[in-house]
C-alpha cells in the first residue's frame, strides 16, 4: 500500500518550477507568518503580499476627507482603531484628535449608530472601509439609523469589491490565495470563470491546517501546468455565497469606480450609497469638495500591495517606519504586510 503524504510534506518536498503565490488577504499574510508556515516552504515557492488589507488599500485622500469632516465640519468620526493612525497627506486622525477633532473608536458600524442615537447633538460619521465581507454591516447600520429616525448619522464610504481588482492584478502572481471570508459572501462563480481565463487560485481558510493544505494544493496543481481553481475552504465557502448579504448590499449601494492605494482608480471596483440614501452619505450631506491625497514619497506601500516589492525592500522599513511611527498604512494595520514583516522578522526569512 502506498504511503499517503501529508499536505505539509507535499509542500516541503515540492521540487517543481518556481512559483509565486500571492496572499490576496492580509490576514493570510499574518497567519502564515505567525504559524511559522514560511519556514516550511522550499526555495522555489515565493509568497508575495497582495492588496487584501482594507486599511492598507484605503487611499490617503480618504483619510484627508475624514480629517476635513472632523476639523472643518466638527463631525464626530467613528471608526475602527487601525484607521486612526494611518497618515493622511498632512495629518492622521490621531493628529486631528490632538487638534480638537472628535474621533471615536467603535467595534462595529452598529456601535456607531448607537453612539449617534445617544448623542443627538453631534453629527456622527462612520468610516466605512473594507470588502464584500464588511459592507453588509455598514448597510445594516444605515437601515437601523433610518428605522430609528436618526438625522445625525452618515457613512464616509471607501467600500471595495474584489472582482475588478483581481482583473487588475492579473499576471502579478502565478497562483492567488483567495480570501475565504470575501467569497463566503460572494460565492465562487467568478473564481471558476477566472480559472477558465487562465488565472489560477486556491480559496483558503485561516487555520494552520487550512493554510498548509491550500498551499500544498497550489503548488501541486501549479506543477501540472494547467490553470485551476480549488475551493480549499468548503466548510465556510459555498458556491452560492450568502445571497442575503449580497442582496442587502445591492439594495443600499451601487457599483462605482474606486481608488486603491497603489493600484490607482479601478473602474467598477467599489460601491457607494444609492441616491435614495443620500442623507446618509457624508460627502453629499456635508457638501464635501474634491480632496486629493498625496502619499509620502518615501513610502512603497503601493508596490508592496501589488507584490512588486517586499516590505523589507523599502528603504525606511524598520528605520523611519515602524509600528510606533508608521510612515505608510501597511505598517499600521494589523493585516498590513509591512507590519507582519516587522513583527515576525520577515526580512530574515
Ligand atoms: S515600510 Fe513603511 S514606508 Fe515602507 S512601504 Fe511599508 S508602510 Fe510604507
Amino acid at each position: 500500500m502506498s504511503e499517503q503524504k501529508t499536505a505539509a510534506q507535499l509542500l516541503q518536498e515540492y521540487a517543481g518550477p518556481p512559483v509565486r503565490i500571492m496572499e490576496v488577504c492580509g490576514t493570510h499574510t499574518h497567519e502564515i507568518f505567525r504559524l511559522g508556515i514560511r519556514k516550511l516552504l522550499p526555495k522555489q515557492v515565493d509568497l508575495i503580499s497582495g492588496p487584501g488589507c482594507p486599511v492598507c488599500v484605503t487611499p490617503v485622500g480618504f483619510i484627508d476627507e475624514a480629517v476635513w469632516l472632523a476639523l472643518e465640519k466638527g463631525v464626530t468620526i467613528t471608526t475602527f482603531g487601525d484607521l486612526v493612525r494611518v497618515p493622511g497627506t498632512k495629518k492622521s486622525l490621531a493628529a486631528a484628535r490632538a487638534e480638537g477633532g472628535k474621533i471615536q473608536v467603535v467595534y462595529s458600524p452598529l456601535d456607531a449608530v448607537d453612539y449617534a442615537e445617544k448623542h443627538p447633538e453631534e453629527q456622527v460619521t462612520f468610516l466605512s472601509v473594507g470588502f464584500e465581507t464588511t459592507t453588509p454591516a455598514s448597510c445594516l447600520a444605515v437601515e437601523q439609523a433610518q428605522k430609528r429616525g436618526l438625522k445625525n448619522f452618515s457613512l464616509l464610504t471607501a467600500n471595495k469589491t474584489m472582482p475588478n481588482a483581481y482583473k487588475a492584478l492579473k499576471g502579478s502572481a502565478d497562483v492567488f490565495l483567495y480570501p475565504g471570508h470575501v467569497h463566503a459572501i460572494t460565492g465562487t462563480a467568478m473564481l471558476e470563470q477566472m480559472a477558465k481565463e487562465g488565472v489560477s487560485g486556491v480559496l483558503a481558510g485561516f487555520t494552520a491546517k487550512e493554510l498548509v493544505t491550500a498551499l500544498a494544493v497550489a503548488v501541486t496543481r501549479f506543477e501540472r501546468g494547467e490553470s485551476f481553481f480549488v475551493n480549499a475552504y468548503p466548510r465556510v465557502v459555498k458556491p452560492e455565497g450568502t445571497p442575503d448579504a449580497v442582496a442587502l448590499t445591492e439594495k443600499l449601494m451601487e457599483p462605482c469606480d474606486n481608488e486603491w492605494r497603489g493600484l490607482g482608480v479601478i473602474p467598477g471596483s467599489g460601491v457607494r450609497l444609492r441616491a435614495e440614501y443620500a442623507e446618509f452619505d457624508a460627502r453629499k450631506k456635508f457638501d464635501m469638495p474634491h480632496i486629493e491625497g498625496h502619499p509620502n514619497p518615501a513610502c512603497r506601500c503601493g508596490e508592496v500591495l501589488q507584490g512588486k516589492c517586499k516590505p523589507s525592500d523599502c528603504p525606511v522599513f524598520g528605520k523611519a517606519c515602524n509600528p510606533q511611527h508608521p510612515v505608510g498604512a501597511c505598517m499600521v494595520s494589523g493585516e498590513g504586510a509591512c507590519s507582519a514583516f516587522y513583527q515576525y522578522g520577515g526580512s530574515l526569512l
